[in-house]
C-alpha cells in the first residue's frame, strides 16, 4: 500500500478502492501511516467528499479498528431481546436518551447507549447523568453488555477498545478543520453504532442555530448519507431530520435536565420533548417488529408512560451504575433574564444560550475541563410568544462565575421583534432505507 498514492489519488478527484481505504486506516489506527498523512486525506476527503462505497468502506475499516459488543449470553431478562439504539447529533436541552432508553426496555427491547460527552455549545449525555451523586459512565464492554442483558438498557461512554481508530481520526480533524464533512461524520458515527451490533438504529439529525449541521440542507444530506451507509452494512436504520432553532424542553444543563427527563419519564414532561421521544421511540419499535405499525407503537409507548414502569426502570439502571436514585440533585441559585421591550419572541441563537451553559461551568471548552452540574437554565419563552417588556424570558442557575456575562449573552441570544417569526416544524423529514432504495 501506497499511502501518497492513495492521497494524491483522492486529492485529484478518484473514486478509492474498498482495499485502499480498509489498508490505509488499519495503517493508521496501528501507528505505521503517521498524522500528517492522515491528516492529508482527511483533507482531501473533505473537498472531494466519496461516494457510499467509500463510505461503507471506511466505515468498516474503523469498525474493525476495535471490538464489538456480542450478545450471546443465555443470562439476563433481556438477553434474548433485540438491541437497539438512537443516535443523536446533539443539540441544547437534548435530553432525549435518558427518557428513551428505559422507556424502551419497558416495550421489551434492550438499549445498549454508548454516548458522548458534552464539549461546546452541546450538552453530553453522559455528563447529564454524572450529576447524579454516585453514577458510573465508565463501564467495561463486559459490564454493559451485562447490565444491557439483565436491566434492559445501560448508558455509557465510548470505551478504549470500542472503535479506537474513531478516537484517534476525531482528535485529528478536529485539530486539521477537517470535522465537517458528510463522509468522515457518517464514518464516524456509523462505525460506533454497528460496533453495538443492533438490530436497529434511529438517528436524530437537528437543524438550526443549535445543531451541528446549521442548515436544513446539509441537515437533509448528513442523514441520506448515514441511512444509505446503515442499509450498505447490513444496520437497519430510520433517520429524523428534526429542529433545533430552540432548545428541546425546558432545561439546558446537567441535573436540571436529569430533573426534566424524571418528569418526562412519568409523562409529566414538555410537549416537544414527549413528542421527539414517541417520533423515535416508534420508529425503533417498528423497524424491530415489535409492532407493525407506528400508531400502534405510540398508543404502546403511550400507555408505559403513563405507568410507573419507565421512571422505575431508569431508578433500577442508575441504582444498578452505582448512582443514589434519591439523592438530591444539585442546583445553583436562581436569577431571571428579563425582556428589554414587549413583542415576539422571533429567534433564538441556541448556540449561544449553550455557549452561556459552558460559560457558567456546566459544559466544557477543552474535554479537560470540570463540570458544575448544578448550574443551568430554564427557557420561560419558546418560539412566537409574545413577551412584556421585564417578562422574565429565562430562569438561570448560576454561581458568581459568569454570571453576569450569561445574563448578557442569553439577552442577545432572544430576539423579540414586532412580528411572530414562521413555524418551524420539531418533526421536518423522515428518511428510511426503502426510500433511499
Ligand atoms: N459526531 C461523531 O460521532 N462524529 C463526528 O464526526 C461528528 C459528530
Amino acid at each position: 500500500m501506497n499511502a501518497s498514492f492513495i492521497i494524491r489519488k483522492k486529492r485529484d478527484g478518484g473514486t478509492l478502492a474498498a482495499e485502499e481505504i480498509v489498508a490505509f486506516i488499519h495503517g493508521y489506527s496501528r501507528g505505521d501511516i503517521p498524522d500528517y498523512q492522515m491528516s492529508a486525506l482527511a483533507m482531501a476527503i473533505y473537498f472531494r467528499g466519496m461516494n457510499d462505497d467509500e463510505t461503507a468502506a471506511l466505515t468498516q475499516a474503523m469498525l474493525e479498528s476495535g471490538v464489538t459488543l456480542q450478545w450471546n449470553s443465555t443470562e439476563g431478562a433481556f438477553c434474548e431481546a433485540k438491541r437497539v439504539d438512537k443516535h443523536s447529533t446533539g443539540g441544547v436541552g437534548d435530553k432525549v436518551s435518558l427518557v428513551l432508553a428505559p422507556l424502551l426496555a419497558c416495550c421489551g427491547l434492550a438499549v445498549p447507549m454508548i454516548s458522548g460527552r458534552g464539549l461546546g455549545s452541546t450538552g453530553g449525555t453522559l455528563d447529564k447523568l454524572e450529576s447524579i451523586p454516585g453514577f458510573r459512565t465508565r463501564l467495561s464492554i463486559d459490564e454493559i453488555q451485562s447490565l444491557t442483558d439483565k436491566i434492559g438498557c445501560a448508558m455509557a461512554g465510548q470505551t478504549d477498545d470500542l472503535v479506537p481508530a474513531d478516537k484517534k481520526l476525531y482528535a485529528l480533524r478536529d485539530v486539521t478543520a477537517t470535522v465537517p464533512s458528510i463522509p468522515l461524520i457518517t464514518a464516524s458515527i456509523m462505525s460506533k453504532k454497528l460496533a453495538e451490533n443492533l438490530a436497529a438504529l434511529v438517528l436524530d439529525i437537528k437543524w438550526g442555530t443549535g445543531a451541528f449541521m446549521k442548515s436544513l440542507d446539509d441537515a437533509r444530506s448528513l442523514a441520506r448519507s448515514l441511512v444509505r451507509v446503515g442499509r450498505l452494512m447490513g444496520l437497519r436504520a430510520t433517520a429524523i431530520v428534526t429542529d433545533m432553532n430552540q432548545p428541546l424542553g425546558r432545561m439546558a444543563g446537567n441535573a436540571v435536565e436529569v430533573h426534566e427527563s424524571i418528569a418526562a419519564l412519568s409523562d409529566r414532561g414538555p410537549a416537544d420533548l414527549r413528542r421527539l421521544v414517541l417520533e423515535l421511540g416508534s420508529e425503533l419499535l417498528v423497524l424491530a417488529a415489535m409492532t407493525t405499525t407506528r400508531a400502534e407503537a405510540i398508543a404502546l409507548l403511550e400507555r408505559e408512560l403513563r405507568s410507573d414502569r419507565p421512571l422505575k426502570k431508569f431508578r433500577e439502571m442508575v441504582a444498578a451504575q452505582g448512582g443514589d436514585p434519591d439523592a438530591e440533585l444539585a442546583r445553583a441559585p436562581e436569577t431571571l433574564v428579563l425582556a428589554s421591550r414587549a413583542g415576539y419572541a422571533s429567534r433564538m441563537d441556541v448556540e449561544k444560550l449553550g455557549d452561556a451553559v459552558v460559560l457558567l461551568g456546566g459544559g466544557r471548552r477543552q474535554v479537560t475541563d470540570a463540570i458544575d452540574p448544578g448550574v443551568g437554565l430554564e427557557m420561560l419563552v419558546r418560539l412566537g410568544d409574545f413577551v412584556t417588556k421585564d417578562q422574565p424570558l429565562v430562569r438561570l442557575f448560576a454561581r458568581d462565575k459568569g454570571r453576569e456575562e450569561a445574563h448578557r449573552w442569553i439577552a442577545r441570544a432572544i430576539t423579540i421583534d414586532d412580528r411572530s417569526p414562521m413555524e418551524q416544524p420539531l418533526i421536518v423529514e423522515r428518511i428510511t432505507s426503502e426510500q433511499l432504495a
